[in-house]
């Protein structure tokens, strides 16, 4: 009898607590678009476009002005994202495939009562775990009329893929078990290459004039070798694909692809009416219009696609309650250095966008310029449902930071590790510390270390590395760089990683993750 009364006791505790729990842990949206560098949203004061979906996010939550990702390639972020780990722990220092049977902060959240969502770019080689519901682009997907895969197998949707996978979101939280909290992830292909826009925007950024950044023209003077080996220049590696040059009407097959993939030394345009052929300098400018009006024309839809969730929130009475959160998995160079792509530890592509909005907790348009990584996502969504966070995840917690109260012990410097060399853009492996003011690159294949002085230099242009004034601090930075190694556990064990096999942008081909499936 004692038995069952206490039986019954606990289980009605459990339901006041689940209740109390249901009522109070917020929804988690979860936004994040792929290559989207922060320099290209006008709340961090981009001079090339203007985003007022973000900036609305910026102007009513928190914009973060040093988010970092700690291994700045698409794969590993999510793996990272998903673990709150580094490479060298989740598995996946280069495009290895995820091992989907770790844990998870999306297996946490979904033990704990949530209703787990994952929508559009996944990119980790193995099924989505730990969603109540899943559908995801295979590989890097398409932009038009793109494929998915669900449990469930492969279907096409038509349309435009920014617009899809917002509809996607729309129904997840429309159909959605409304007395449990969510944890949507959201998951933008765009603006990743091939930057293909919608047809709302294709015409109109076009003809659009984009400011040449700073260092567009960079020489690479003091820089070591691996600056210079780098093939991810926007004169010297976009292809015509990219491009989207127009073939002559006769190729087919193989030689069409030939031709697209070439790289041009040549293009003709129109200009004024009249037709003109530009080499040289003129078609170097030409290409950096042509790339970035594309880039920014995809990063336009992606604004647009958040303004209708924060719509649907707002209109639903679901934005008190909900933590909104955009963020990128990494920069990009938009012409930063003469480049696109990412990789590198340099400020564009290591900094990612990070923006929260979570009324009544976040005070509205405030900034933060505490140092946050991206391992400190997984732990943020498990303390946001009230769980504590388990020990081996290498992040921390980000909420005593949206309530402006950022810890005393909070770290004053970030460890980073890329793997993926040679890769597709001849990027080479290195590792290294940034903290407030400086930044130490060591480049371990070659043997090679940069430095900059990020406050006298932001524009990382001058290594200052053999500068015989800076030696304490060269000493200090590779003292704390073998501290963050050993705090981080890394004990080199991927130093030799190669990446696999052939692809655009990985190996994982554009095919279902389900081989029974048709
Ligand atoms: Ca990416």
């Amino acid at each position: 009898m004692i038995t069952r009364f206490r039986i019954l006791l606990m289980a009605l505790m459990f339901a006041t607590v689940s209740a109390a729990l249901g009522a109070s842990r917020p929804n988690i949206l979860f936004i994040m678009t792929d290559d989207h560098a922060a320099h290209a949203i006008s709340a961090y004061g981009s001079r090339v476009n203007q985003t007022p979906s973000m900036d609305r996010l910026a102007r009513e939550g928190m914009r973060f002005t040093h988010a970092f990702a700690v291994n700045s390639i698409c794969t590993p972020s999510r793996a990272t994202l998903l673990t709150g780990k580094y490479s060298h722990l989740n598995g996946v220092p280069v495009f290895n495939r995820f091992d989907g049977s770790q844990p998870t902060v999306a297996k946490y959240l979904q033990a704990a009562g949530y209703h787990t969502g994952m929508i559009g770019k996944w990119h980790l080689g193995s099924d989505p775990t730990g969603f109540d519901e899943w559908i995801v682009l295979p590989g890097q997907g398409d932009y038009y009329d793109p494929s998915f895969l669900t449990a469930a197998g492969r279907k096409v949707i038509r349309g435009y893929v920014t617009d899809i996978i917002t509809d996607l979101s729309l129904d997840f939280l429309k159909r959605r078990p409304t007395n449990q909290p969510f944890f949507l992830m959201c998951h933008h292909k765009a603006p990743h290459r091939g930057w293909e826009p919608s047809a709302k925007y294709r015409a109109e950024f076009a003809r659009r004039t984009i400011p040449e950044p700073a260092t567009l023209w960079d020489d690479y003077a003091t820089r070591t070798d691996a600056l210079h080996e780098n093939r991810q220049r926007v004169f010297d590696d976009l292809t015509r694909r990219d491009l989207k040059m127009t073939p002559p009407p006769h190729l087919q097959g193989q030689a069409l692809a030939q031709w697209l993939n070439a790289i041009p030394r040549e293009a003709e345009v129109e200009r004024d009416g009249r037709r003109e052929v530009l080499t040289g300098d003129a078609l170097n400018r030409w290409k950096y219009q042509r790339y970035m009006q594309d880039y920014l024309a995809c990063v336009q839809s992606v604004d647009d696609s958040i303004g209708v969730l924060l719509d649907w929130l707002a209109a639903q009475g679901l934005a008190e309650n909900t933590v909104v959160i955009y963020t990128s998995d990494q920069g990009f160079f938009l012409g930063d250095h003469g480049m696109y792509d990412k990789r590198f530890m340099y400020e564009p592509s290591l900094r990612m966008p990070l923006l929260v909005r979570w009324p009544g907790q976040i005070r509205p348009g405030s900034v933060e310029d505490a140092l946050v990584i991206n391992p400190d996502f997984a732990p943020t969504f498990m303390d946001l449902a009230g769980l504590k966070v388990p020990s081996d995840m290498q992040g921390r917690s980000l909420v005593p930071l949206f309530h402006g109260e950022p810890p005393k012990d909070w770290r004053t410097s970030l460890y980073y590790r890329y793997y993926h060399d040679p890769g597709h853009h001849n990027t080479r492996a290195h590792y290294g510390v940034r903290t407030q003011t400086h930044k130490l690159i060591y480049f371990w294949k070659k043997d090679q270390w940069e430095l900059f002085d990020l406050v006298k230099d932001p524009d990382e242009l001058h290594n200052i590395y053999s500068d015989p004034a800076q030696q304490a601090t060269v000493a200090r930075l590779k003292q704390e760089l073998a501290r963050l190694k050993r705090e981080f556990k890394d004990d080199d064990q991927f130093a030799n990683e190669q990446p696999e096999g052939p692809g655009v942008d990985g190996p994982f081909p554009d095919k279902p993750l389900l081989p029974s499936q048709p």
